[in-house]
């Protein structure tokens, strides 16, 4: 900076507008601050540009397909259906770009000042911002960090974007793999491999430990499992890819089984890489605010980083990298930046993989809460036995309860099945509200609905099942 560049004041400056960051600037601009926004790409960030939001066209379309082809077997005759990735393309283009110019007017609305171009901090209550236009200067009173995270790169697959490709290339591409192959069995491998097997792929999923989802519980994965192994999806697990080649013809891959052993080679026309994220901070600068460089910015449950007018939230300050969690936590950090009093607290942060049956969990896996050192009381009760799932053509899966032996107090939730993204919200209340196994039991669910798995999952707790026997 120096003599007689301009430099715009701002009484609060979020950096990144994806869910983090958008949230936290629309709060607090509904709590009367003067607040400026810089984002370097689109609004929305990873979650609406190229991750959850495109991500979810491509498994609606492919579970639309895949269930088109089962009407046969129900009495209705279809024609057999052609897969036209381009239309599929198009409209995933134009549910992005509706949800993106919602968020700019939102924004727009709320008097949030947007700036396009990228920050990087000069010292604690200034940054720089490179646009377009030329480099401007922000003087802030307070700053939220947002700046989300990116898919981590393997150094012996780097992508090309071409035959090796990160979930952003996936999600672009204009024909479908004949051969694909997912490096990772995490959320987004297991996402994406579906999708593009439903549609009509070839799909092999390589992981490196003993199982796929390694964070959740086993007795939800079993069921994702198996209806990968339906949709023909090969799933090695305990593998090790030591190189690929790459030529006109596609890739071979190099593995080798994880505890060592004998090298093979697998084939495939594309590879999806997909093992994980870090965290954005590369060129932010944020030792200048007073930071230490780290993988990842440490926050207290005010969003609060060590510098006292620096706030942190979502992929930046580390996992679960979901967007809900980092929207609530700007929210927080934007009622914290207005003088308000809040904390994120969190036990009850909701997980959904869109699997199919789709996995979600909230709270204390059972795994978990032994490891806490709770006496617990486990049910699990399965979804066929209600008449919604064997009308609805969605018979498999698990319900699963985790509560306090002693008092019935749960402690946690998970589903593996149909609509499980959505279910899971009824738990996630039932945690905030420190509810019981009875509370949930005295609650009158409606019927025929999957939400009925809770009934009786938390009557099956009680010892008093009434729709399976013990
Ligand atoms: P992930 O952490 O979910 O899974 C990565 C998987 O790759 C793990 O199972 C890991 O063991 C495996 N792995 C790591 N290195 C490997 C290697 N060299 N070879 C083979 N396997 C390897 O990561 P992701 O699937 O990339 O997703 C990133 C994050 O994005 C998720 O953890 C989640 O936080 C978020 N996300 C959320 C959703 C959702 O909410 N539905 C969807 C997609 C992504």
């Amino acid at each position: 900076m120096v003599v007689g560049e301009i430099v715009n004041q701002t009484e609060l400056l979020v950096i990144g507008g994806g869910p983090g960051g958008y949230v936290a600037a629309l709060r607090a601009a509904q709590l009367g601050m003067d607040v400026t926004l810089i984002e370097e790409g689109e609004l929305g960030g990873v979650c609406l540009q190229q991750g959850c939001i495109p991500s979810k066209t491509w498994i609606a379309a492919a579970d639309d397909y895949e269930r088109a082809k089962g009407l046969t077997a129900i009495g209705i005759a279809v024609e057999a259906g052609r897969v036209d990735l381009s239309g599929l393309r198009q409209f995933k283009d134009g549910v992005v770009q509706q949800l993106t110019s919602g968020v700019r007017q939102l924004l727009s609305g709320r008097g949030v000042h947007v700036v396009k171009g990228r920050a990087e901090f000069i010292n604690a209550t200034t940054t720089a911002v490179e646009a377009s236009d030329g480099r401007q200067f922000y003087h802030f009173a307070q700053v939220i960090i947002a700046t989300g995270s990116r898919a981590r790169q393997l150094a012996n697959l780097p992508a090309d974007g071409e035959r090796i490709l990160l979930p952003k290339h996936f999600l672009a591409l204009g024909a479908l793999p004949h051969r694909l192959c997912v490096v990772g069995g995490g959320y987004i491998g297991i996402e994406l491999g579906t999708a593009a097997a439903k549609l009509g792929s070839e799909v092999t999923i390589l992981e490196y430990t003993d199982r796929l989802l390694p964070q959740t519980d086993p007795d939800l994965v079993r069921v994702v499992e198996r209806r990968l192994r339906e949709l023909g999806v090969v799933v090695r697990k305990g593998v090790q890819v030591e190189s690929a080649s790459v030529g006109e013809e596609g890739v071979a891959l190099q593995t080798t089984p994880a505890g060592g052993g004998a090298a093979e080679t697998l084939a495939a026309d594309r590879v999806l890489v997909a093992v994980g994220r870090d965290a954005n901070l590369e060129g932010l600068g944020v030792e200048k605010a007073g930071l230490a460089a780290g993988p990842v910015l440490t926050v207290d449950d005010r969003m609060r980083t060590a510098a006292p007018n620096v706030f942190a939230v979502g992929d930046v300050t580390g996992g679960p990298m979901l967007a809900h969690r980092a929207s609530h936590q700007g929210y927080v950090a934007a009622e914290v930046a207005a003088g308000r009093t809040a904390a994120f607290l969190a036990q009850a942060i909701p997980a959904v993989v869109f699997s199919d049956p789709e996995l979600a969990t909230v709270g204390l896996s059972e795994a978990d809460a032994v490891a806490q050192g709770y006496a617990v009381r486990t049910v699990q009760f399965p979804m066929r036995a209600l008449g919604r799932s064997l009308a609805g053509r969605s018979a498999s899966g698990v319900a699963k309860l985790v509560a306090d032996q002693e008092t019935g107090v749960l402690l946690g939730a998970g589903i593996c099945a149909a609509h499980a993204s959505d279910l899971i919200a009824e738990m996630t209340l039932a945690l905030e509200m420190g509810a019981t196994l009875e509370d949930v039991a005295g609650t009158i669910h409606a019927h025929p609905t999957y939400s009925e798995a809770w009934h009786e999952s938390a009557l099956l707790g009680l010892g008093q099942p009434l729709h399976v026997l013990k």
